[in-house]
């Protein structure tokens, strides 16, 4: 019976993979323009064939079904995309004045509930899968309740909590009375030193991890002096990834400071997030060492934002915004220009979930053609989840993750904004 039950949990992660939803007809989607993902230009009038929650067919024309059974849906007046990917979403919380109280007031059960409703708003935004980079471990439940349907929202890849050392970026007692919070250790994901950086891993790995976060330099939103000079040796870092490689999960690694960047590059993480003060070297390094960049412009900006309305945020946090938060765009052209993988990713929950496609807008504006930012939501993004087989392009095999936007956004980015259509896994969730 427990043997059963662990066995149960080990597949939750995968179910998603293994039981797609049950579907006995197939669904023809008649796409007016089509961007594949697969090759540069837009197709006209083509038909995508979705059967048992993937694609079966990308044909030209309109084909029209051969059972009575089937579907069409008429998506003629409509760009058709892939699904889009997320790489930098927490879906637990939003930003609110309140967020220090909250964690005194909150229960897990009001996290799980609220998590749902910011879940479902980012599928409908056209987000069909995030990476989830932290939360207290609701997040978890949250995947599982998605993959199982009995939530509704994007496919859900997470880190559990964040890993970080004492007093860092990401220690959910920064700012409160110690003899209320205690210190917690690499239970809670806080580690001192190699040995509790593997146990760090091993525990989120434990909770369900599909992926492991951690925090190399301070932050912009933790109640604390310092937002960017490194919080972990490169001997941490490299005890994280070490472990977390043996275990099959990518590293993802919050940094904003160059020194705290260089280290985790080195170490060998497989992303960088935010990447605020990103210098040349650093540029350098993450194309000797293949690593991800996942910018974040949207909550650079949002951050700078919300730090001008008086006490939004606590004291110590306000001139972190205002400093590091404008910095993103511009650092985010500079690394694009000089060729650095980019996987799209926002930092939803430092703004309000379901405006994710802000950072199109945002990514053209710096630099980058409207295509390479649908790619690094895409086909990129893909690439880094480790989900190529599964995601990022419509062709035949893929799972049926289509979004569908009004106007052309090879010319117009902002359309993304507006997202008109959404099926995932052969689910239509939303069509207007
Ligand atoms: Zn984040």
């Amino acid at each position: 019976m427990k043997f059963a039950r662990v066995v149960s949990s080990l597949l939750v992660g995968y179910s998603l993979l293994l039981a797609p939803a049950a579907q006995a007809q197939k669904t023809y989607l008649h796409c007016g323009r089509l961007l594949d993902m697969r090759t540069e230009q837009a197709q006209t009038e083509m038909t995508i064939v979705t059967e048992n929650g993937r694609i079966v067919a990308v044909e030209r024309g309109y084909r029209a079904p051969t059972n009575a059974a089937d579907k069409v849906i008429d998506l003629k007046n409509r760009t058709v995309l892939p699904g889009l990917i997320d790489c930098h979403v927490h879906l637990e919380s939003e930003t609110s004045k309140n967020s220090q109280v909250q964690t005194f007031t909150q229960n897990p059960a009001d996290i799980a509930f609220q998590a749902a409703t910011y879940a479902h708003k980012t599928l409908l935004a056209g987000f069909t899968t995030v990476r989830d980079l932290g939360g207290s471990g609701v997040n978890v439940a949250l995947r599982n309740a998605i993959n199982q349907g009995r939530a509704v929202g994007p496919r859900v890849f997470t880190a559990v909590r964040v890993i970080t050392t004492t007093g860092g970026h990401g220690d959910p007692t920064n700012g409160y009375r110690l003899n209320l919070m205690g210190s917690p250790g690499p239970a809670d994901g806080l580690l001192n030193g190699p040995a509790e950086a593997r146990q760090a891993v091993r525990e989120q790995y434990k909770r369900g991890a599909d992926l492991i976060k951690i925090a190399s330099t301070g932050g912009v939103l933790s109640v604390a002096k310092d937002g960017a000079a490194p919080q972990m040796t490169e001997e941490e870092i490299r005890a994280v990834v070490e472990t977390a490689r043996d275990l099959g999960l990518p590293v993802a690694c919050h940094a904003h400071g160059p020194e705290g960047i260089k280290r985790a590059i080195r170490a060998g993480v497989t992303s960088i997030e935010h990447g605020s003060l990103l210098d040349d070297e650093g540029i350098k390094l993450m194309k000797k060492y293949s690593t991800w960049y996942v910018p974040t412009i949207t909550a650079g900006k949002s951050v700078a934002d919300s730090a001008k309305i008086p006490n939004y945020y606590p004291a110590l946090v306000t001139p972190k915004a205002l400093a590091i938060g404008p910095k993103l765009q511009e650092t985010f052209g500079r690394a694009y220009k000089a060729g650095v993988k980019i996987a799209f990713g926002t930092d939803a929950a430092v703004f309000r979930h379901g405006v994710n496609a802000l950072e199109f807008q945002y990514m053209v504006e710096a630099g980058m053609p409207p295509l390479a930012a649908l790619r690094s939501a895409t086909v990129s993004a893909a690439e880094l989840l480790n989900q190529t087989s599964n995601l990022g392009t419509l062709e035949a095999g893929k799972l049926a993750d289509v979004v569908a936007v009004e106007g052309d956004p090879l010319t117009d980015i902002k359309v993304m904004q507006r997202v008109r259509f959404v099926m995932k896994q052969g689910v239509v969730y939303r069509q207007e």
